[in-house]
């Protein structure tokens, strides 16, 4: 492997950073991690070959700041830059920013960040390469007025949507009529502060859909494969909590279908490195919502399944290689599901960052934690919750179920609170071990009702 690349510049932090680092170091290329004044005693840094420190703790002056990541990479000699998940990972300037300095930036052209970063445009796009969409607006609405007119065609509830959306924020829903006012304006405001801008498009608000989504690689040759799908409907404010590889509901014939229509239309696109399809799946049917141009949190189930590294596929692409295999090679084996573990109230959801005095992970055949946590790390207060992953893999779903019962009993993180009893009380719910749940479920869950 060595000769892909020199150097990698892994500009993010936490469990992705380390992650990213362990297939680079399986790859013999050397990194170069980057940290904030807060993490300079992250694990992602004392595991690092090389660091440099990139600014103060707020994100936008340290893990945004372009201008010093690039900088960080020219001056340690790197030539490619894995922006992980979050943070500048879908931020097309950056990958711009990244080629005209003549690095290689480890994803997708900036002109698809771009497309499917506007999810009006990539709606457009998956339509017109014959990919089912949710029924809504045709593009952008740009007045009160005519969201009245299409939620009256469509049909109540309806949901208003960002187009710069992310991470569940700028979407409301209206139920009637006379929640349609506040819905849009809400959104509106929401997706200003969040993401400076107030374009909004509006969908049907399905009632009991499950979240599935599709992994795919394509290389810059032309081919594309598919991973086969993840069912990540286990949300809390539409952030996803627990994710499976396969589908409870999902069979193969359908994974099948799906992955044909979407890998002739991404090499249609030209589209190159990993991507993700989100889709609702009601009534048998799927509908296509947005498209991540990244790794995604959830990618380690597909790995587990498919026993494929997809960061290690991500930066074979990069460097230009072939994927060396076709669709027909991708094996589904066993069942894999992760729990994300976040430093978090399990009763009231606020983050509980402090001191880890005591850190054990769970281990044995089939289990996999992806955590930058150690015992006497402090917890940071500005950055993301979630402090670790759980996957556990067996040969069925029931298995995997075992498996997650006792490894989540084996776990222990002590001095902060976080989400594990959460889980622990998931895995024993009937309902869960039946596969039987929607995107709606895990709120009434949380909620008691
Ligand atoms: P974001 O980019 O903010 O994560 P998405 O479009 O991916 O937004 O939607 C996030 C979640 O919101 C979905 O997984 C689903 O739970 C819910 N959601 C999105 N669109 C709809 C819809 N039309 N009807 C019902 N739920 C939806």
């Amino acid at each position: 492997m060595a000769g892909l690349f020199q150097k990698i510049l892994i500009a993010n932090r936490g469990e992705i950073a380390l992650r990213i680092q362990r297939a680079c170091r399986e790859m013999g290329i050397p990194t170069v991690a980057v940290h904030s004044t807060a993490d300079a005693q992250a694990m992602h840094v004392r595991l690092a070959d090389e660091s440099v420190c990139i600014g103060p703790p707020q994100a936008r002056d340290s893990y945004l700041h372009t201008a010093a990541i690039l900088s960080a990479a020219i001056v340690t000699g790197a030539d490619a830059i894995h922006p992980g998940y979050g943070f500048l990972s879908e931020n097309a300037e950056f990958a711009d920013m990244v080629e005209a300095h003549g690095l290689t930036f480890i994803g997708p052209s900036p002109d698809h960040i771009r497309m499917m970063g506007n999810k009006i445009a990539a709606k457009a796009a998956m339509a017109s390469l014959g990919v089912p969409l949710v029924p809504g607006s045709d593009g952008e609405v740009l007045s009160l007025d005519s969201a009245r007119e299409i939620a009256a065609e469509i049909g109540y509830p309806v949901l208003i949507k960002a187009a710069a959306g992310g991470g569940g924020r700028g979407m409301k829903v209206a139920r009637t009529a006379g929640d349609l006012e506040e819905a849009w304006g809400t959104a509106r405001a929401e997706s200003r502060a969040a993401f400076g801008n107030d374009a909004v498009y509006m969908e049907k608000y399905l009632d009991r859909p499950r979240h599935i989504e599709l992994q795919v690689l394509a290389d810059t040759h032309g081919n594309v494969v598919h991973f086969g799908e993840r069912d990540c409907s286990l949300q809390r404010r539409h952030q996803k909590l627990l994710e499976e590889a396969g589908s409870p509901v999902i069979n193969e014939a359908q994974r099948a279908a799906l992955g044909a229509t979407v890998t002739s239309g991404l090499a249609q696109l030209g589209y190159r490195n990993a991507g993700t399809l989100e889709f609702l799946y009601q009534d048998g049917q799927f509908a296509f919502i947005e498209m991540n141009t990244r790794l995604q949190v959830e990618h380690p189930v597909t790995e587990m399944v498919c026993s494929v590294d997809l960061v290690r596929e991500q930066i074979r692409i990069a460097a230009g290689e072939p994927l060396g295999y076709t669709q027909s090679d991708v094996r589904f084996t066993g069942h894999a599901i992760e729990c994300r573990i976040n430093a978090e109230d399990p009763e009231t959801f606020m983050p509980t960052p402090g001191m880890v005095t005591a850190f054990h992970a769970p281990g044995g055949l089939g289990v996999r934690v992806d955590s930058a946590l150690y015992a006497g790390y402090k917890v940071p207060p500005y950055y993301d919750s979630m402090v670790a992953k759980l996957i556990v893999h067996a040969p069925t779903r029931m298995e995997a179920i075992a498996r997650l019962r006792r490894s989540l009993a084996e776990f222990a993180i002590v001095g902060i609170k976080t989400t594990l009893p959460l889980h622990q009380r998931i895995v024993e719910d009937p309902q869960f071990q039946a596969g039987d749940y929607t995107i709606h479920w895990l709120e009434r869950f949380v909620s008691g009702q």
